[in-house]
């Protein structure tokens, strides 16, 4: 299964759940903060040390993944795309040089 083939699907239940579909029927703020707590019960999963099962890291994940394609849907942003975009870009990305990087450095110097 691809990932638009899940898309689809995820889309075809909130459909039928009611829970949008399309850009006018959803507030963009509330879905990207629902998509942060599921991100959130993955930690919480996580630091019950609940890797699996019900309320594990492993369900949580997957409703990340789960509302991300969702909102991307709405969006109609091809998510296969840009991944794999990401996944090129990546490969000349430099992050010795990135100031993320830096900043930890100069913490672990102080
Ligand atoms: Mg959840």
């Amino acid at each position: 299964m691809t990932l638009k083939e899940l898309q689809d699907l995820i889309l075809a239940q909130a459909k039928e759940k009611d829970w949008g579909i399309k850009p006018e029927e959803i507030i963009f703020a509330e879905k990207l903060a629902l998509l942060h707590q599921e991100v959130s019960e993955t930690l919480e999963a996580y630091r019950k040390g609940k890797m699996t099962g019900e309320h594990g890291v492993g369900e949580e994940l997957g409703d990340v993944i789960m509302r991300t394609l969702q909102l991307a849907g709405i969006y109609n942003i091809d998510l296969e795309a840009e991944i794999l975009k990401k996944i090129e870009s990546n490969k000349s990305r430099d992050w010795s040089k990135d100031q993320l990087y830096i900043d930890r450095d100069n913490r672990a110097k102080n």
